[in-house]
This record gives C-alpha cells, sequence and structure tokens, in this order.
C-alpha cells in the first residue's frame, strides 16, 4: 500500500505537501507529530474518507489518480480493504456488542447470521470481550468499548487496520487493556497503521516510525533510530522530550 506525492487543500490551507509514504503489510506503522500536522488527514486518504487533490495511491490491483475522478467500485474496495478505527468509538447505541460487530459482515459482506456471530464471538474472545456479546455499549467502560470498535473493524477482514488515536479518550489503565490488545494483533502480523501519541506505544509496536510535521514527512524509519536522544533533526528531538 503506497501513497505518493498526495496533496490536500482544506479551502486555502495546503494541509499535506507531496506526502510519498509506503505502508508495508504485516507491519506496523506508527504515525506521530504535532496536533494538526495532518495525521488524521493522511488515515482518512488512506480510507477515502478525505479524498486528496492531487497524488496517486497504490494498493493490490488498484490505482488511483486523485487529479483524475474516483469511481465509486474502487472507493467501495479500498473501504473494504481498510478498516477505520476512531478515538470516539462510534458504536452504533441501540445494538448489542455481538450485533454491532456483526452488522457490517451481515450486511456488506452478505455472510449468513451464524456465520458472522460465529466469527464475532471468536474476534470478541480475542479482545478480551466474549462475556459481552450481549451488552449494550451504554454499560461498557471505554477500554471495552474501544476494544469492541477494533473487533468490530477485525471482523470485516480488512487488509489494514487504521487507528486514529484509539486510546486518547481513556485513562490510562483502560488504555493500557487497549495498547495490549494492538501489540498481540501486531504480533500476529495484521497490518496496522496507528495515530498515538503514545510514544512508550509507539517506540513498542512501530516496525516504522513516520513523523509528520505541517504536512510534511520529517522522519520514515526504523523506530531504534527515531527515538535516540541525540536525533540528529532539532525537531524530532524536542518532539520527542516533550512527549515522554
Ligand atoms: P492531526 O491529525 O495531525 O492533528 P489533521 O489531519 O486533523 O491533523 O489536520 C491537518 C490540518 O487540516 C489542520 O490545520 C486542521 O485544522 C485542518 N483540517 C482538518 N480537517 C479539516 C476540515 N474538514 N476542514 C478544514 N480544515 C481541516
Ligand atoms: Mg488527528
Amino acid at each position: 500500500m503506497k501513497l505518493a506525492k498526495i496533496n490536500k487543500w482544506f479551502g486555502e490551507k495546503h494541509v499535506l505537501k507531496d506526502v510519498s509514504l509506503e505502508f508495508p503489510a504485516g507491519q506496523t506503522t506508527v504515525l506521530v507529530g504535532p496536533s494538526g500536522s495532518g495525521k488524521s488527514t493522511i488515515l482518512r486518504s488512506l480510507n477515502l474518507l478525505e479524498q486528496p487533490d492531487r497524488g496517486t495511491y497504490d494498493f493490490d490491483e488498484l490505482h488511483l489518480n486523485f487529479a483524475k475522478s474516483v469511481s465509486r467500485k474502487q472507493k467501495l474496495l479500498l473501504r473494504q480493504k481498510t478498516g477505520m478505527v476512531f478515538q470516539d468509538y462510534n458504536l452504533f447505541p441501540h445494538l448489542t456488542v455481538l450485533q454491532n460487530v456483526t452488522e457490517g459482515p451481515i450486511r456488506v459482506l452478505k455472510k449468513s447470521k451464524e456465520t458472522a456471530n460465529q466469527e464475532a464471538l471468536e474476534i470478541l474472545s480475542k479482545v478480551g470481550l466474549r462475556d459481552f456479546a450481549d451488552a449494550y455499549p451504554a454499560q461498557l467502560s471505554g477500554g471495552q468499548a474501544q476494544r469492541v470498535a477494533i473487533a468490530r473493524a477485525l471482523a470485516m477482514k480488512p487488509e489494514y487496520v487504521l487507528l486514529d488515536e484509539p486510546t486518547s479518550a481513556l485513562d490510562p489503565e483502560l488504555e493500557l487493556e487497549v495498547l495490549r490488545v494492538l501489540l498481540r494483533l501486531a504480533q500476529e502480523n495484521q497490518s496496522l497503521i496507528i495515530v498515538t501519541h503514545n510514544m512508550v506505544f509507539a517506540r513498542r509496536v512501530a516496525d516504522k516510525i513516520v513523523f509528520v510535521e505541517d504536512g510534511t514527512i520529517k522522519y520514515d524509519g526504523d523506530p531504534a533510530a527515531f527515538f535516540v536522544p541525540d536525533n540528529p533533526d532539532e525537531r524530532i528531538r524536542h518532539f520527542i522530550a516533550a512527549m515522554t
């Protein structure tokens, strides 16, 4: 999966400036950087929640050129290949945990209710919530709700799971239970792309670190070389010092 020379404007504001990035399959890419630098816009572009104005996006057999039009079919295919998990969970309040997880597989993937239920229960076990299948979102802690949101994304069998600050709404102890689930998925070589401000977690989970600043990529590579106290880039050095 690869973006090349992506540019995006919101009105007059140039928010992504020639962003080129590869996201290796089976690995975890972590995007970090100051607020407003463009991290969410990159993630949302991968899922086509935002459409860049220029640049290309290659994913398996799909080749999108944003200077031309993107077809509805291309959009749907890309949405299936990428599952997004949001900061505020976005669960359906009137559905049970199980129904939240099976809704997409039944409606979009046309799975039978039996198959969808069985797969959902397996995924819920994986995120430690098998016993909460019949609970409603209002009965869950934030950490549990976010794990349901992750289960819901996984149930759609996306190639990549995209997570935009998945724990920033959570207290530290609830954050931990979500981070454990993500570490486990990373160990299983689920392709992940995570935006986070948690540098300890970033360092632990990342196969690749991307530092975004003012709509440009200032670092793209090995986490070990990024998290060094004497990083040669002064901005990165200050950012890491301020965040840890
Ligand atoms: P980050 O996730 O790194 O905090 P964002 O990608 O959310 O940054 O935002 C990048 C820039 O684009 C910011 O200046 C933000 O205010 C602006 N922006 C984001 N979304 C919109 C939008 N829908 N309309 C106008 N400006 C936006
Ligand atoms: Mg953001």
